[in-house]
């Protein structure tokens, strides 16, 4: 019973626990229910059992070729190792999501010793981009860090200034343009004023347009190029920020992103709205993307770090509590 009590404490604070527990309620609800349904009719690793796995799987969204190794591995692995009892396959279930989730090693998070961290948030409209810019303001703030915004979407009306908002309750500086001003201008300026104030961390809020990819790769490359003239290895983070909500239909985009940005993780926001929070294990298996922070809700601290772990208890937390029993 080692895996799945170690999952119980993998939370580093109550809080944290609470806010798994709570954003990630609605994906917990239709996994565990239907992972304790297919263990209470659990008549051995057979065909049926297999294909009502399958389901359960694509209904979380892990999408047809995770799910499909997923599938393959517990049933090798309920094989070898002579798995019998529906405790036995769930705990192996568990694992396999666990490991195929750590089989790519991940990189730390980018930090540039040497002066500022600059931040690229990325991603279509509506996704998360700006609320999650604020948000991560927020933490890195309590880790002591100071942190400073660039409203790069100059695009929308309004876009700049919801970011300028936030950084007025944050108490934060945000280098703003003008609407229409060329955002890579404004990240410019982002990166002047941050090295001249010495903060730690810039986060740059950019515009989701998606309706031509060339535009978006060429404007994507033009930011990273300017950033990067302005402050030594910058962007040190390209973060793509991903609606949970869209599920499959989200990775597709992401795809598009990633050839024109080189991202190095995703933001996944929304889980709380959402009961697909298997595509978390998706992104990583299909994009080869770590997930670095989850959107649990729309307040500031609504945003956590990823925690492989304590994500795996929040989803099983119906039938691994049943099975410590
Ligand atoms: P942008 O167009 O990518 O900048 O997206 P916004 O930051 O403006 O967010 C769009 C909407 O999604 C806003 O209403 C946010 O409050 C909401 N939102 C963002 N993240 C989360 C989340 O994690 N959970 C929930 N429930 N709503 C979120
Ligand atoms: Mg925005």
């Amino acid at each position: 019973m080692g895996f799945l009590s170690k999952l119980k404490n993998s939370f580093s604070s109550k809080k944290d626990h609470d806010r798994y527990l709570s954003g990630l309620e609605k994906s917990r609800n239709s996994f565990s229910e239907k992972i304790r349904r297919l263990s209470l009719n659990f008549a051995g690793v057979n065909e049926e059992f297999l294909e009502e796995l399958m389901m359960v799987l694509l209904e979380a969204d892990l999408g047809i070729h995770t799910a499909q190794k997923v599938v393959d591995e517990v049933e090798n692995r309920a094989l070898d190792q002579k798995l019998k009892s529906a405790d036995q396959i769930e705990e192996c279930l568990i694992e396999v999501l666990s490991d195929l989730y750590t089989q790519e090693d991940e990189k730390p998070f980018n930090e540039n010793k040497e002066g500022v961290t600059v931040i690229m948030m990325v991603g279509v409209n509506g996704s998360g981009k700006t609320t999650t810019a604020a948000k991560l303001a927020n933490y890195f703030m309590a880790q002591d860090k100071s942190v400073c915004l660039a409203a790069a979407d100059t695009f929308r009306a309004g876009a700049v200034d919801q970011l300028a908002q936030w950084a007025e309750r944050l108490n934060i500086p945000c280098v703003k343009g003008r609407e229409n001003a060329d955002p890579s201008s404004v990240l410019v300026d982002g990166c002047r004023y941050a090295k001249e104030h010495q903060m730690d961390i810039l986060i740059c809020d950019t515009a989701g347009r998606l309706q031509n990819k060339v535009n978006l790769m060429n404007e994507l490359a033009k930011m990273r190029r300017v950033v990067g003239k302005e402050i030594e290895g910058a962007p040190h983070e390209t973060w793509l920020v991903l609606d949970a909500t869209t599920g499959q239909n989200g990775l597709s985009q992401a795809e598009i992103f990633n050839e024109a940005a080189d991202l190095s993780g995703v933001v996944l926001t929304k889980l709380d709205g959402t009961a697909k929070g298997g595509i978390v294990i998706a992104i990583k298996d299909q994009l080869h993307l770590g997930v670095k922070f989850i959107g649990l809700g729309e307040q500031l601290e609504d945003l956590k770090p990823f925690d492989l772990e304590s994500y795996l208890y929040s989803i099983g937390k119906g039938f691994i509590d049943h099975e410590e029993n």
